[in-house]
C-alpha cells in the first residue's frame, strides 16, 4: 500500500544555539566604540561599519511596529542583501496588521523574517495562574507577561549573535533618552549594539519612508505611531510621545518591555 503520509517541509536551521556567549572582540574594536567616532557617522554608515565587523552574527531586530525598524531594514537591503537579517519576537498578542506587514516584508526584500516565539509551558502556566488579561492588574504582572512573552524569547534570539541593531531614538520617550549610535550591550553578555537613527528626528524618518516607498505598519494611519501587543497598545493624541499609547495606564517611566531596560544599573554604551 502506498502511503499517503506527507513529508513535514524543510525548514532552514538558523545559527541558534550555538554559541551563547558573543565573540571576544579585540581591544581595538572595544576603543572605537569607546572613542565616540561612530555616534557622528550617518545610520548607513554605522549599518556598513556593523555589517563589515559582524556579518553573518549581526541582526535587525524589529517589532514590525515602528517606522524605524523598517528603514533600517530597507537601508540594510541596500548595503548588503546577502548578509540582511532581521528577527521578530511573536508574543501571541499581536495585530493582524503586524503579521501582514510581516509577509509583505518577506515578500518585498526576499528576506528570511526569524520569528521567535515564547515558551509555550511558561505562557501556558502564567495563563492558568494569572488569566489572559493579567497585565491589566498591576505593573508585576504586566512585566511578567512581557518577560515571558518578550523578554526570553530575546534572549534566544541574540544567542548566534555577536551585534544587534535596533530603531532606538531619544525621541521617543523618557526611558530612551541616554542612547547612543553604537554601545556596549552590557545587559546582554557585552554584545555591540547599533542604533543608528540615534540623530534622526521623526521627520527624518517619514521622509525616508517616503521618499523610499518603505512598507509601513497599517496601524500608523490610524494614529498609532509605536505598534506593540494587541491589548497594550492604543492610538496617541496629538501632542503626546510616541510611545505614550503603549501600556498608557502605567507612568511614562515604566514603559518599557524589557528589551532594552537594565542599562543603568549594568553600565551602558561603553
Ligand atoms: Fe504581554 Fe502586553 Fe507585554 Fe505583550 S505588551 S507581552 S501582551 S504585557
Amino acid at each position: 500500500m502506498v502511503s499517503t503520509a506527507q513529508t513535514a517541509p524543510q525548514i532552514p536551521q538558523l545559527e541558534l544555539l550555538e554559541r551563547a556567549k558573543p565573540a571576544r572582540f579585540p581591544d581595538t574594536l572595544l576603543d572605537e566604540v569607546r572613542s565616540g567616532r561612530l555616534e557622528s557617522l550617518a545610520p548607513e554608515e554605522i549599518l556598513a561599519w556593523g555589517l563589515a565587523e559582524f556579518a553573518p552574527r549581526l541582526a535587525l531586530s524589529a517589532s514590525f511596529g515602528s517606522r524605524e525598524g523598517m528603514v533600517i531594514l530597507d537601508m540594510l537591503s541596500r548595503i548588503d542583501p546577502a548578509n540582511t537579517r532581521v528577527f521578530a519576537i511573536d508574543t501571541g498578542r499581536l495585530h493582524q496588521e503586524t503579521y501582514d506587514l510581516m509577509d509583505r516584508i518577506r515578500d518585498r526584500y526576499k528576506v528570511q523574517v526569524e520569528v521567535f516565539f515564547p515558551d509555550a509551558a511558561r505562557v501556558q502556566q502564567m495563563v492558568r495562574e494569572h488569566g489572559l488579561n493579567l497585565f491589566y492588574e498591576s505593573g508585576e504582572k504586566r512585566q511578567l507577561c512581557c518577560g515571558i512573552r518578550k523578554v526570553e524569547p530575546l534572549k534566544r534570539a541574540l544567542h548566534g549573535l555577536d551585534a544587534w541593531i535596533t530603531g532606538l531614538r531619544p525621541e521617543h520617550g523618557p526611558t530612551r533618552k541616554n542612547v547612543r549610535a553604537v554601545e556596549i550591550d552590557h545587559v546582554h553578555d557585552g554584545r555591540i549594539k547599533l542604533n543608528p537613527l540615534v540623530r534622526w528626528t521623526r521627520a527624518d524618518v517619514d521622509a525616508y519612508v517616503e521618499q523610499n516607498r518603505v512598507p509601513v505598519h497599517a496601524l500608523h494611519a490610524r494614529g498609532f505611531p509605536s505598534v506593540g501587543c494587541m491589548p497594550c497598545t492604543r492610538a496617541i493624541q496629538p501632542g503626546e510621545d510616541e510611545r505614550a499609547g503603549r501600556w498608557w495606564w502605567e507612568q511614562p517611566e515604566q514603559r518599557e518591555c524589557g528589551i532594552h531596560t537594565g542599562y543603568e544599573e549594568k553600565g551602558s554604551g561603553i
